[in-house]
């Protein structure tokens, strides 16, 4: 069954379905062809899925009858951020928010650092349709978060809950030693607060970020001998945390 993130236009409750923007009426009418009786899965962000059977199809709305309700088992149990430098290869970082998407990450936050080159993300309604796209395609409850433009030194904030880490080549800690430390809990009790992942521009951090990071309580760690590109890494360290989680 096809999946559909509605807008903020579309109201879906327990009951039943109501598509009033444009983009999902031409999808369902134009493109898909959906006729009365098409069952479709739609999500409004609120990590439940809702089984819809299209009921009236007009070109200004689309009614539908929600058959079933039922929470969206997707999402990591804990939050994933990924605060990426950002690239000066377009392409490189929407791929990163692809590859990020599928493995479960919650928001993306664009950095500035001393050697980020572009200083603005840009691009930003594209970047929200890959976002959706990745989420829908991947069977996600939600759709993750694109937040605003922060300065590297900013990130780091005064809340106990949350966890930074600075991957940075040659660094001591391996970071799947982190993750089964911090992250796996004992007894099988899982971390469940948000885990901030800050990685460095095609430059990389220079040594006093990462010791200002270091004084900020971060854990600066390594993913081996090896230096990946920057887009590499978020799938990596995606890939980590979420076998450390047992879902893999
Ligand atoms: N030219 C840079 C590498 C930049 S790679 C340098 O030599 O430092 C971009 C970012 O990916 C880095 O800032 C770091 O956050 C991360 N990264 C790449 N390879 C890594 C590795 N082996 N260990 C830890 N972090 C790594």
């Amino acid at each position: 069954m096809h999946r559909f993130f509605v807008s903020q236009l579309d109201v879906v409750d327990d009951v039943q379905a109501l598509i009033c923007s444009e983009d999902l009426i031409h999808q369902f009418t134009k493109v898909l062809r959906f006729e009365k009786g098409e069952q479709v899965i739609l999500l409004n962000n609120s990590g439940f899925q809702y089984e819809v059977e299209l009921q009236d199809l007009g070109s200004k709305k689309i009614l539908g009858k929600v058959l079933n309700k039922k929470f969206c088992e997707t999402e990591l149990p804990m939050k994933l951020v990924v605060a990426q430098a950002i690239l000066k290869n377009m392409e490189r970082l929407e791929w990163m928010f692809q590859k990020g998407t599928e493995l479960g990450v919650s928001a993306f936050i664009p950095l500035l650092s001393d050697r980020t080159e572009r200083k603005v993300l840009g691009k930003v309604e594209r970047l929200h349709r890959i976002l959706k796209e990745a989420a829908e395609q991947s069977g996600r409850g939600k759709v993750p978060e694109l937040l605003e433009e922060k300065k590297f030194e900013k990130i780091f904030g005064e809340s106990d809950e949350k966890i930074f880490v600075v991957p940075h080549p040659g660094a001591t800690q391996k970071f799947s030693d982190f993750c089964k430390e911090k992250l796996a809990g004992e007894n099988g009790e899982k971390f469940s607060g948000e885990l901030v992942i800050c990685i460095g521009p095609e430059g990389g951090f220079t040594d006093k970020e990462v010791y200002f990071a270091q004084s900020k309580g971060a854990h600066v760690v390594s993913l081996g001998n090896r230096i990946l590109r920057a887009e590499t890494v978020a799938m990596v360290m995606g890939t980590i945390v979420a076998e450390t989680m047992g879902e893999m």
